[in-house]
């Protein structure tokens, strides 16, 4: 193999089905209604851009949905996240956005397979440091969309 056929074969790998379907097909996209708190975040390694609206009812995420630009891993993570954390209690979303973090940088094993549903397929991403910030974007502006709903209860 070529430098470039390998080049291409992990390009291949890094872009599996699962995360051009979501990037095609983006889940949750678009506003909240009287949405309970919002953020955003800039990649510029990438020119990615996220932003996260959240509704949250009895300290449940009732409506996740994310706007943004940017590469498919970051616009697919981000519709991952929104199926992923939709229903769970802030809590349970902080520590899940945190592990997912850790696995993605490489703090933490990833979990076997099958275990986060479609996020799974961005396990890939890890082998390529300068993407892994494209991975995590939605994750961070979903932590500091939490903390700020946290702030401004309190
Ligand atoms: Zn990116």
């Amino acid at each position: 193999m070529t430098a470039k056929d390998q080049e291409f074969a992990s390009l291949e790998w890094l872009y599996q089905e699962i995360i051009l379907d979501h990037f095609k097909r983006p889940r949750n996209m678009g506003t909240v209604d009287g949405a309970d708190v919002s953020e955003e975040e800039d990649n510029p390694f990438c020119g990615d851009r996220i932003g996260v609206q959240l509704k949250i009812r009895n300290g449940v995420l009732e409506q996740v949905r994310f706007s943004g630009r940017g590469c498919a891993i970051s616009q697919a993570s981000a519709s991952m996240m929104t199926e992923k954390v939709t229903g769970m209690t802030v809590q349970e979303a902080l520590e899940f956005a945190e592990e997912f973090r850790k696995a993605m940088r490489g703090d933490k094993p990833f979990p076997q397979e099958g275990q986060w549903d479609d996020l799974d397929a961005l396990r890939g991403v890890r082998d390529f440091p300068v993407r892994i910030k494209c991975a995590t974007l939605a994750w961070d502006v979903l932590q500091r969309s939490l903390m700020k709903w946290l702030h401004q209860k309190s």
